[in-house]
């Protein structure tokens, strides 16, 4: 199923906010991933009717779920991205190859839970040594978009990086051409959000995406919240446009049910960056795992200043 491909709409020509309101909104990006993810495990693989019956409407980050998660505790979308995060740190750039050894010693340590398209790419990763995959059919989840706020970040300011980067690493376990188009405009919506870009910005990006690939069209909404990087998108974009603020973003997209953990990580880091850091809930936050918290927000600050916004001296 070929994809138009770009020309990428990019933020890179975007004259940026300045350094500090980036540095913030940044944290907002991972932290509100890592939010989505506390919060929506909490209802993944259920139906909407079924959250109503047990939550009323869910919006407290409470644990529980399917994996029986302590309160605060996120899954592998915040985990994975935590591993490319930490993999970015350690090689002060972007080493592929690490990225995968660490998502490998990430899988092997036994981590709560993995989509079985990415144990199926790091598996072979292991096996063969290949950093890609053929492209598969069967390749179109939502284990590569989820997974994009540390290269979006990293990139800042450059909107050909991010994509470069952003198809590189999705390719270790996901090779399929939505796949890619949705982790790239992921990244994209997370720049133009750190950029301090206003809402009309981000749609016409979603609106370009849209009008070449029009598979992501979430307009009327299909109300399908799987775990296919098509409903992931468009219960993602349909939430982020049609509330006005995180929390009710957040609410709006895990009470679709079905992935919810990772439809919530996904809106979390677009409205995270777009809202920015102060507009997390202080409630949500005090229940996220300390030490997850604590990294993310060191690791926010370090891939943005690796970034070329960061490292073009901006301050
Ligand atoms: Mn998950
Ligand atoms: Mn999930």
């Amino acid at each position: 199923m070929p994809v138009p491909g770009p020309p990428f709409a990019s933020a890179s020509r975007v004259p940026l906010a300045d350094l500090p309101d980036a540095r913030s909104r940044a944290r907002g990006a991972f932290l509100g991933l890592a939010l989505g993810d506390a919060l929506g495990a909490t209802v993944e693989f259920l139906t909407p009717g079924e959250i109503r019956a047990a939550h009323g409407t869910h919006r407290e980050i409470v644990g529980g779920g399917w994996l029986h998660l302590r309160p605060g505790r996120v899954t592998d979308d915040t985990e994975m991205s935590l591993c490319i995060a930490r993999a970015i740190d350690a090689a002060g750039g972007w080493d592929l190859r690490l990225v995968a050894d660490r998502l490998v010693a990430w899988m092997r340590a036994g981590p709560v839970d993995v989509g079985s398209t990415v144990r199926k790419g790091l598996r072979r990763y292991l096996l063969e040594g290949t950093l890609s995959g053929p492209p598969s059919d069967g390749d179109g989840g939502n284990g590569a978009a989820m997974r994009i706020v540390p290269v979006a970040l990293a990139t800042l300011g450059d909107g050909a990086l991010l994509e470069e980067w952003a198809v590189a690493q999705a390719r270790l376990t996901h090779h399929h051409p939505l796949s890619d188009a949705a982790t790239v405009h992921v990244g994209e919506l997370v720049h133009l959000g750190v950029a301090g870009r206003g809402k009309p910005r981000l749609r016409r990006a979603t609106d370009a995406l849209v009008a070449r690939v029009p598979a992501f069209a979430f307009e009327p909404y299909r109300g399908l919240a799987t775990g296919y990087v098509v409903d992931t998108l468009q219960t993602v974009l349909h939430a982020f446009f049609t509330t006005s603020g995180f929390e009710e973003c957040l609410v709006a997209t895990v009470n679709r049910g079905g992935d919810a953990d990772t439809t919530g990580a996904i809106a979390g880091a677009v409205a995270g960056a777009y809202y920015g850091e102060e507009a997390l809930p202080q409630r949500w936050l005090r229940r996220l795992d300390r030490t997850v918290r604590a990294e993310i927000v060191r690791l926010s600050d370090r891939l943005v200043a690796l970034s070329p916004l960061g490292r073009g001296g901006a301050s």
